[in-house]
């Protein structure tokens, strides 16, 4: 297959590449570098199957030449990203979404999006099922984030049914691993480079609150399974293992020997209280699972960073 990744040099996106060319696909990235790093693909160039475009999906998408499937995945993700880059955000997901499934249509390409666990809000039903409609504020600070990704679901089912679209729509939760960028200010980077650091991790709020953290890899695969699948609905992909903030900060002290501690600071706004998938529909219908233990996938983790660290300085 030839596949469009947009958002292809970001975390998500660069893994998706290398799977999908190890896979035996051609692979497009596509990414404005804004959240996104040329480091994060510089060991696929040169590679025959391997293109990059500079481009911003925010506006009209021209791509020579036949497509099979397109991988919505631009966006910023953390919300420190999307809170300093609001507009952008709204407008990646709403007019980017447009622009990417415009482009499926006229090629006749697949096309998956990207969702996220944001649709959920604040969410009032634990675990999250994919039939719950969520709880999200839509004014407030986190609003741009979470209503892009809401419009960019509505958009793709109406592309589906009135187009006829082939669509799927993962919904992911909280993901960690190599490549996510060192200040992208997400718990994972935080709480990883203070501890490298010997400091205090800052525990926002009491850290009573919930996330249930999934293996980049582990996710990778779920989203290929789904790509290759014939679901329409939106699948959640995630790790259901829930830790309170307070435990994860810990258990990364502990990992890292770091002796520094914790520090609390505010709760930042809307910060959702509770979140962890019910995985059940992929259990059932990609017969998939996470594989990879939190302590394998930190170490990992904390590995790439330590090269960082020590490299920036
Ligand atoms: N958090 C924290 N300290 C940090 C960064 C984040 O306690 O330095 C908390 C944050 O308030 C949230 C959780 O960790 O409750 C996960 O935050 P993240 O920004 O990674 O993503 P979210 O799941 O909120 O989208």
């Amino acid at each position: 297959m030839r596949i469009l990744v947009t958002g292809g040099a970001g975390f998500l996106g660069s893994h998706l590449c290398d799977r999908l060319l190890a896979d035996g696909h051609d692979v497009i990235a596509m990414d404005n570098l804004i959240t996104g790093s040329a480091d994060n693909i510089a060991h696929l160039a040169g590679k025959r199957r391997f293109h990059f475009i500079h481009h911003n999906v925010t506006n009209y998408i021209y791509l020579k030449g036949p497509l099979d499937a397109i991988l919505h995945f631009a966006s910023p993700a953390s919300p420190v990203d999307y809170l300093e880059l609001p507009i952008q955000t709204l407008k990646v997901g709403s007019l980017g979404t447009h622009n990417a499934l415009g482009l499926a249509l006229n090629k006749g390409a697949r096309f998956l999006l990207a969702s996220t666990s944001e649709v959920y809000g604040d969410p009032m039903v634990h675990p999250q099922t994919e039939s719950y409609w969520g709880n999200v504020n839509p004014i407030g600070p986190r609003g741009v984030y979470d209503e892009a990704k809401r419009f960019a679901e509505a958009m793709t089912m109406a592309y589906h049914r009135s187009h006829s679209v082939d669509t799927r729509i993962v919904r992911i939760f909280n993901t960690y691993g190599p490549r996510m960028r060192l200040n992208d200010g997400r718990v994972v980077p935080n709480f990883i480079s203070q501890a490298l650091a010997g400091r205090p991790l800052t525990v926002y709020g009491d850290g009573s609150q919930t996330r249930s953290f999934c293996f980049v890899l582990d996710l990778i695969e779920g989203i290929y399974r789904l790509l290759m699948s014939d679901e329409v609905e939106p699948v959640n992909i995630g790790n259901p293992t829930e830790l309170t903030i307070r435990e994860f900060a810990e258990r990364i002290n502990a990992i890292t020997g770091n002796a520094g501690g914790i520090r609390f600071e505010p709760l930042p706004v809307d910060d959702p209280k509770q979140r962890r998938p019910d995985i059940t529909k992929a259990r059932r219908i990609l017969n998939w699972e996470p594989v990879i233990p939190l302590q394998a996938g930190l170490e990992q983790t904390i590995a790439y960073f330590r090269e960082r660290v020590t490299a920036e300085d």
